[in-house]
């Protein structure tokens, strides 16, 4: 058994999206609601912290630390793991300190956790200097990696993918927003080792196709030689489309306002602005575009990140018609 500490309320509902569905006049759509994990709003992040915990509190860390963007939505949710078990926590978070304590950064704050701003070139240097001060005082902290994305917080994946099995439903599709790799090559090991026929397509949030595949294939590697398997894939078998980046990492464009408003007054599910209203964007030109069969079922994974809907950035812009 690989330890594991318990964080997210399991297994995730998954609903249908008839009326989506039928206003897209295409495939049969299911919606897996990991914005329901529970941990201070939910996400993605919360079933990779249940493991990365579990390796944290064996080395009897008492402090957690991580990076991210002020609006991360992984560090609001190591904040919370850090509150629940009684760990502190420094988030180093890119860019300047916002004028409004808004979305994610404003939970950041309830949540207890300490927060040192740096640019994003110097966010590795900040890391490694806030990590060695703290241990010079005599913390023992304990790094997450950036979206918790290595070896073992990417299990997570592996272990809900059977989930989603369990809970009897075996799409043709499963598309999903990708970002530091971990789901994504989480998934593909849950696929590879139930032989899985569908196809797990990442939309990526950032990253060109390549770059991503540079992480997502090594990562299915070591997610799989933890749990005591060797499961390899090829650059081809892992499945990125990197068409829906838009103006680049947070900058939600229409596409994402439309997808936002669409699953919202179609199916009451609210998406956010920088991971999962650009996957849906993507998910729905695709429907357009007739890539898939109307017979298919197209499970979209909701990976959370309702707070930065909060952030004014996004406010304003989301009540516009498109
Ligand atoms: C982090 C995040 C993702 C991307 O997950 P990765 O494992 O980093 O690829 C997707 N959606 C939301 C809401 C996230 O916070």
């Amino acid at each position: 058994m690989i330890p594991r500490v318990s964080l997210a309320i399991l297994p995730t509902p998954i609903e249908s999206m008839p009326h989506l569905s039928g206003h897209l006049r295409g495939p049969q759509l299911f919606i897996k609601r990991d914005d329901m994990t529970g941990l201070a709003t939910g996400g993605n992040k919360t079933r990779k912290l249940e493991f990365l915990l579990a390796e944290a509190i064996a080395q009897k860390a008492d402090l957690l630390i991580t990076a991210g963007a002020i609006q991360s939505n992984h560090c609001r949710q190591v904040a919370a793991a850090a509150a629940r078990y009684g760990l502190g926590c420094i988030l180093v978070l890119t860019g300047k300190p916002p004028e409004l304590p808004e979305g994610n950064f404003l939970l950041d704050h309830l949540l207890g956790a300490k927060i040192v701003f740096s640019s994003l070139e110097d966010r590795d240097r900040q890391l490694i200097n806030v990590f060695e001060a703290q241990q010079s005082t005599g913390y023992k902290p304990y790094l997450i990696p950036y979206g918790g994305s290595n070896a073992i917080g990417g299990l997570a994946y592996a272990d809900a993918f059977e989930e989603m099995l369990c809970q009897g439903m075996c799409p043709d599709w499963i598309v999903f927003a990708s970002s530091s790799g971990g789901t994504q090559a989480g998934m593909v090991v849950g696929a590879k080792r139930s032989e899985f026929s569908g196809s797990v397509l990442g939309i990526s949030v950032d990253a060109p196709e390549k770059a991503l595949k540079d992480v997502v294939v090594p990562l299915v590697k070591q997610i799989s030689e933890r749990m005591g398997e060797k499961i390899g894939v090829s650059y081809d078998e892992v499945l990125v489309n990197d068409h829906y980046i838009g103006a680049g990492y947070g900058m939600m464009g229409e596409p994402e306002i439309e997808a936002i408003q669409l699953f919202a007054r179609f199916e009451g599910i609210i998406l956010d602005p920088v991971y999962t209203g650009r996957a849906a964007a993507g998910l729905i030109d695709l429907i357009r575009k007739g890539t898939f069969k109307n017979s298919d079922k197209v499970l979209f994974w909701h990976t959370g990140g309702l707070p930065a809907l909060f952030a004014e950035k996004y406010q304003q812009r989301l009540t516009q018609q498109v």
